[in-house]
């Protein structure tokens, strides 16, 4: 159960052996994605497989930071306290320029506004030395 303290914190993702090079990128400004040097697939999740083919040879390459809005949510109701503040704000599904969808939300821009198909780009946003997150602004 999450104490009423905690609740008023916005959770953040915690870096495992899979993702702190995902992680260390965006501290540097850099989007990391996986490609596949056997099948050329492109992953935005960081594992150690292929979800393609299997292989274990996968390499970092920085994304452009460049997509479109393949779908949105507007958000009105905060999840929770930590969130209210925010309100209203979108999610995105935003389909990378290499291929990959990731989640992400909206900054420097109308909520209100966004549409599917918008160009957005990469906002790298510091919350603490180990964490960046990645969100997107309008292109
Ligand atoms: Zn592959």
């Amino acid at each position: 159960m999450i104490k009423p303290e905690d609740a008023l914190v916005k959770p953040l993702p915690i870096p495992d052996a899979d993702t702190a090079a995902f992680w260390k990128g965006l501290a540097r400004g850099e989007l990391l994605l996986l490609h596949c040097l056997d099948c050329e697939a492109v992953h935005y999740y960081q594992q150690g497989l292929c979800r393609a083919c299997g292989s274990e040879r996968l390499e970092h390459r920085r994304a452009s930071g460049r997509g479109r809005v393949y779908s949105y949510s507007v958000v009105y109701r905060a999840p929770g306290p930590a969130f209210k503040d925010d309100t209203p704000y979108a999610v995105l599904l935003v389909e990378l320029e290499e291929g990959p969808r990731m989640i992400s939300s909206l900054v420097d821009g109308d909520p209100e506004r966004v549409t599917i198909d918008m160009p957005v780009e990469l906002v790298c946003e510091k919350i603490n030395d180990e964490i960046t997150l990645p969100r997107f602004r309008p292109a």
